[in-house]
């Protein structure tokens, strides 16, 4: 049932969701394009598509709500205003104004239905599939009249209907104030108001249990699997990711390629001065991409006879600051791993525009996830969660500079065998921490780094390099 509403509703592209963040963060959703503005893009970026759907159990009355009816039940007021869900969603026989049937969901107090034509959820027409219409009456004093149907809305049931969203989410009036089971309500298309007086106020006005009511008249139409009490639905998720980056084809042999990295860099002088004893140590600095091409020998790739490698993470102001203008005025190349997340949004760390001029500075600018998590947890916690890190920073760095040269860094240098499987998928190499020089192949994926301060003396950082 579920594969069937979600192939047949994929195909508009509107259930579809891209990744905006993951646990722990704000998780924000962003409609996605049709499929028929995803044609593949120039720059390549078409590559990278992503959605989730996490569906939502309610023990309640053991049913799941799920897709697009779970944004509208919770921005609409959640049971509070419909009630639990009675069924799992489903699809309708056909009728005479839905040709291929209906994805509908019962709740006590409404029924959600998903509208193909407008790709939007409403709720259905209750009142008038209940044949709760009265006939229209005169205008009356000091309300609202509706023309359409003939029937005048006041008091406190004008106020619920126009703060719930109106004619638009409720429909229009089908009745006047009447009363039933004793107390006051009016019926409208897509709802019943009911008048609570013994409540608190605020919540004098409910939604009578109509969903309950059709419910009811139409148990024998509605398919059993949708009705019987249900188990939790686990999330579904679905990647397109970049091409896997192709396996070297030619053995390297392993050797010593010293990769330092930096964070905050607090003045210019001891970084300066590092970089000039490196050199005079024999020591050729090169960009990173290039000791990867090497790794996954590429032709023409190669490293002079004592590489070094300047890398600095987090995309700290201070870098563009104070690492920069060095890095410029020695003509040292180096690579920048910045947290795509807290570019121009956290302090201390640098905009968008200043990573920009990074770049064009001629320094690589590479992706070291969207939020900084321990990746080796998240993905114990959540795996998609942990490949959304991974791959949306990637997307999100390339949308914003272009093509990058595909190195990733795992926040903290955490990592487990999962993470580096899942990096594999997206990148050309990544670079871990813990110290040594050793690269080779087979650790394409967890190139080994030093880590270095500026404050450091440099003849402390040569020994370490071998
Ligand atoms: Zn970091």
């Amino acid at each position: 049932m579920r594969g069937r509403r979600t192939l047949a509703v994929r195909g508009t592209g509107t259930r579809r969701r891209l990744f905006g963040g993951v646990l722990g963060t704000a998780l924000t959703v962003h409609a996605a394009p049709a499929l028929a503005q995803r044609a593949p893009r120039a720059d390549g970026l078409s590559d990278y598509v992503g959605w989730v759907d996490v569906p939502r159990y309610f023990p309640e009355t053991e049913h799941n709500v799920d897709g697009d009816f779970l944004p509208y039940f919770w921005h609409g007021g959640g049971p509070d205003t419909f009630g639990f869900p009675l069924t799992e969603e489903f699809w309708t026989a056909p009728d005479e104004g839905a040709p291929a049937g209906r994805m509908v969901q019962y709740f006590q107090r409404a029924r959600l239905e998903y509208d193909l034509g407008e790709a939007q959820v409403h709720r259905s027409l209750l009142g008038r599939l209940l044949e709760k219409e009265q006939p229209a009456v005169p205008p009356a004093p000091g309300v609202r009249y509706f023309l359409e149907t003939g029937h005048n809305v006041g008091s406190s049931f004008l106020v619920h209907f126009e703060n719930a969203g109106g004619r638009k989410v409720l429909g229009l009036p089908i009745s006047e104030e009447v009363e039933e089971n004793g107390r006051p309500v009016q019926w409208f298309e897509r709802a019943r108001l009911e008048w609570w007086p013994e409540n608190p106020a605020g919540r004098r006005v409910q939604y009578g249990l109509i969903g309950e009511a059709h419910l009811n008249e139409v148990e024998q139409q509605v398919p059993l699997e949708a009705r019987r009490p249900a188990a939790p639905l686990p999330p579904v998720r679905d990647w397109s990711l970049p091409a896997v980056p192709p396996a070297p084809r030619v053995a390297w042999a392993p050797r010593d390629v010293p990769i330092l990295y930096y964070h905050q860099v607090p003045s210019q002088q001891p970084l300066r001065e590092q970089i000039q004893a490196f050199r005079e140590a024999g020591r050729e600095i090169v960009p990173l991409s290039r000791v990867v091409a090497t790794l996954r020998a590429e032709p023409g790739a190669d490293l002079p006879e004592k590489p070094l490698v300047l890398t600095f993470d987090d995309g700290w102001v201070s870098q563009i600051q104070n690492a920069a203008p060095v890095l410029q005025a020695e003509k040292a190349p180096a690579t920048f791993f910045v947290i795509t997340r807290y570019l121009g949004e956290l302090p201390g760390y640098m905009s968008w525009d200043q990573v920009r001029t990074i770049k064009e500075l001629g320094h690589e600018v590479e992706s070291h996830t969207q939020n900084h998590p321990d990746l080796d947890r998240l993905y114990d916690d959540d795996e998609g969660a942990a490949l959304a890190e991974i791959w949306e920073s990637l997307a999100v760095l390339e949308r914003r500079l272009g093509r990058s040269r595909r190195i990733f860094a795992y926040p903290n240098g955490r990592l487990n065998q999962a993470v580096t499987s899942l990096t594999a998928r997206v990148y050309q190499a990544a670079v871990a921490t813990g110290g040594g020089t050793f690269q080779s192949q087979q650790h394409l994926y967890t190139m080994r780094r030093i880590k270095a301060e500026p404050h450091y003396k440099p003849e402390a950082l040569l020994k370490l390099m071998g």
